[in-house]
C-alpha cells in the first residue's frame, strides 16, 4: 500500500525503473526505497483519500522478479554509496536526509495482495544481507486486511528476521467510519484482530490519516473510538510503538476530501497520547512539500 505514505518526491518511477523508487521521507527520516508489488494498481481497499492515480493505466501489469531485483540492487547500491545525491533529483537533499534508511514495501496498491509476497520478501532480505546493508529496515506498509493469511505470515516472519517493522493503516473507531472511508467489503473486526495478533507478535507502528468529509473533520467521540481501539490492542497484549498521525498531502480519490488544519492534527495526537499513552507523531498536509 501505499500511497499512505508521505514523501516529498514522490513519482514511482526512477530514471527507468518499473518497480522501485527512492523516495525522500520525512517518517523514514531519509531516503526510503520503496518496492511497488502492485503495478497493476488494484487494492482490496478503496480509500476515500487515496493517491494513486488510477485513471492511468501503468506500463507494467506484473511483478518481474528478476528485473525487480535488479532494480533494487542498482538503487541500493547508488543511495549506499552517496551517489544517488551527486545529481538528479536528489542533488539537493539535505545533509540531514542523506541516510538509507529502509526498503518500503509499498506502491501502488496493497502489498500483502501479491500471491508470491513470502518469496519476495525473501529474496529482498537476501540481497540487503548480501549488501551489508543489516542496519537498513525493512518496512511494510499495509492496510492490515491479509495479516492472518499464511503466505503473510510467512513473509512477515522474515521481516522480523531481517530488521523488519509493520507500519498498519488504522483510522477509525467505528464499523461505520471505517466503511465511509476505507470503502471495503472486508470487515472492520478483521482489520482489528490481525493488527492485534500482529502487535503482540512484535512492536509495530500505526498510521492513521484523517481527514474531513464534505468539510466536517472526524467527530470527538469517533476519534474516542479509534483511542479505545488502540487500548483494546495493548489491553490483549500488542505493542505499538508509534502512532502516525497525518493527513491528506495530495490529489485525493474523492473532491469531497480535504486535509485538516495543523492544529486539528496536533489535537488528535494529544488525545492519543492522552488516552492510549503511546507516543504519536504529527505530519501536516500543508508542509508536506516543506521538509
Ligand atoms: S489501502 Fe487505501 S490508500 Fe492504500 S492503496 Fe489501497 S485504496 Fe489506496
Amino acid at each position: 500500500m501505499t500511497s499512505h505514505r508521505l514523501h516529498t518526491l514522490h513519482e514511482r518511477s526512477f530514471e527507468t525503473n518499473r518497480f522501485v523508487y527512492p523516495v525522500l521521507s520525512r517518517r523514514a527520516g531519509g531516503l526510503s526505497i520503496g518496492v511497488n508489488l502492485n503495478p497493476d494498481k488494484i487494492c482490496n481497499f478503496d480509500c476515500i483519500y487515496c493517491q494513486v492515480n488510477r485513471t492511468r493505466q501503468s506500463e507494467t501489469r506484473f511483478v518481474e522478479t528478476d528485473d525487480l531485483l535488479r532494480e533494487l540492487e542498482d538503487t541500493l547500491t547508488l543511495a549506499a554509496s552517496g551517489r544517488i545525491y551527486e545529481s538528479g533529483k536528489f542533488h539537493d537533499t539535505p545533509p540531514h536526509l542523506r541516510r538509507l534508511r529502509d526498503i518500503a514495501f509499498s506502491g501502488d496498491g496493497e502489498p500483502t495482495t501479491y500471491r508470491n509476497f513470502d518469496e519476495i520478501i525473501e529474496a529482498c532480505a537476501v540481497l540487503k544481507r548480501r549488501l551489508g546493508l543489516d542496519d537498513v529496515r525493512m518496512t511494510l506498509i499495509t492496510n492490515a486486511s491479509m495479516l492472518h493469511r499464511p503466505h503473510v505470515q510467512r513473509g512477515l516472519a522474515i521481516l522480523d528476521a531481517n530488521q523488519g517493522e509493520i507500519w498498519a493503516k488504522l483510522e477509525a473507531g467505528t464499523d461505520e467510519y471505517f466503511r465511509r472511508v476505507d470503502r471495503t467489503p472486508i470487515a472492520f473486526h478483521r482489520i482489528l484482530e490481525n493488527l492485534t495478533q500482529a502487535a503482540q507478535v512484535r512492536p509495530i507502528v500505526i498510521q492513521a490519516l484523517f481527514l474531513r468529509i464534505q468539510n466536517e473533520p472526524p467527530s470527538w467521540a469517533e476519534l474516542e473510538a479509534f483511542c479505545d481501539r488502540l487500548n483494546e490492542i495493548l489491553a490483549a497484549g500488542g505493542q505499538i510503538k508509534l502512532v502516525q498521525i497525518y493527513t491528506v498531502a495530495r490529489q485525493p480519490a474523492e473532491s469531497y476530501v480535504t486535509p485538516l488544519t495543523n492544529e486539528e492534527v496536533d489535537a488528535i495526537a494529544a488525545l492519543v497520547r492522552q488516552r492510549t499513552g503511546l507516543s504519536a507523531t504529527e505530519y501536516y498536509g500543508a508542509s508536506l512539500n516543506a521538509d
